[in-house]
């Protein structure tokens, strides 16, 4: 049984500098913790205290959707210095995983064209749609067709994805030695308090479930990512990191499996559905990171 989740405003100044002496490295998520539609306040001001404290800072997304441009404007806007080039996220971890097994063969991608792109940029060739399909079951007897060509199945965000799509992967992915990679897993996305919508996770869960078969997630809350996002940031012990995000399942779960400090911050959810988790709770739990600020100030005198 996981322990309860500790409030860091009401610690006591010497009990904060405690949770602060308990680790090196901040690994933060980016939506939902430093940037909604725009920054939230204080984020700049709380990343910046965390290295005057002496603390590495790293960033760990699963979003790929954004293009280095928009990541570096909303860091900017952030006012975090070195964002993008501090970054996780999974189209990298994705591509750098088939260097690592010196993949040879061509990749069906069902992604959104910055991860396709991304994993072009690495020199392999890839496959993908149709966006649309047919008007007639009939029909999709081409989309359920192995390709012996194809070594990889990928799914990460792709706001495209349809039938035609998912039976195509499943067709691939009946062959064991095909690769199966998932990068982001997020089943929702939220919006605001009560906004909701489904998302990629619910998609690659779908074609897990028809060809029986788990993918390497090189997203969160997969441990691979986990692992991959320490290597980029040089990180030996995990348990030296503080993983710091606004979602149970990714964030969280990310740090639970990796061996990771957790820090959820509230901007998306409530107490009662933090603590209503049956299996993942976090170490600790804030409003946002602007709120902590003072409590960082404080702890240099
Ligand atoms: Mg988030």
């Amino acid at each position: 049984m996981a322990s309860t989740p500790v409030n860091l405003q009401e610690l006591k100044p010497e009990e904060f500098k405690s949770f602060l002496d308990s680790f090196d490295y901040v690994f933060s998520d980016c939506d939902g913790v430093i940037w909604a539609k725009t920054a939230l306040p204080g984020v700049g001001k709380f990343f910046s205290l965390m290295k005057k404290h002496g603390k590495k800072v790293h960033f760990v997304s699963n979003n790929s959707l954004r293009s280095k441009e928009n990541y570096e404007k909303r860091f900017e806007d952030a006012e975090i210095e070195n964002g993008f080039e501090n970054l996780t996220v999974p189209s990298i971890a994705i591509a750098e995983y088939l260097k690592s097994v010196n993949f040879d063969k061509k990749v069906y991608s069902i992604s959104c064209p910055e991860t396709n792109n991304m994993l072009k940029s690495y020199g392999y060739e890839i496959k993908e749609g149709p966006d649309v399909g047919t008007d007639y079951y009939e029909d999709y007897i081409l989309y359920s067709k192995d390709d012996p060509e194809i070594g990889a199945v990928v799914m990460d965000c792709d706001f495209k994805v349809n039938l035609p799509k998912l039976n195509k992967a499943s067709a691939y992915l009946a062959r064991p030695e095909v690769y199966f990679l998932c990068g982001a897993t997020d089943k929702y996305v939220y919006h605001k308090p009560g906004f909701r919508t489904l998302a990629t996770g619910a998609f690659t869960d779908l074609v897990a479930e028809e060809t029986n078969r788990t993918p390497v997630t090189l997203g969160k809350p997969g441990k691979a990512f986990g692992e991959f996002a320490m290597k980029r940031a040089g990180v030996s012990d995990p348990s030296r990191v503080l993983f710091i995000g606004d979602m149970i399942e990714q964030d969280v779960g990310l740090g639970k499996a990796t061996g990771f400090k957790t820090l959820l911050v509230l901007n998306n959810l409530t107490v009662d559905m933090m603590l209503g988790h049956k299996t993942i709770k976090p170490d600790f739990y804030a409003q946002s990171l602007g709120t902590l600020v003072p409590q960082l100030e404080l702890s240099f005198k």
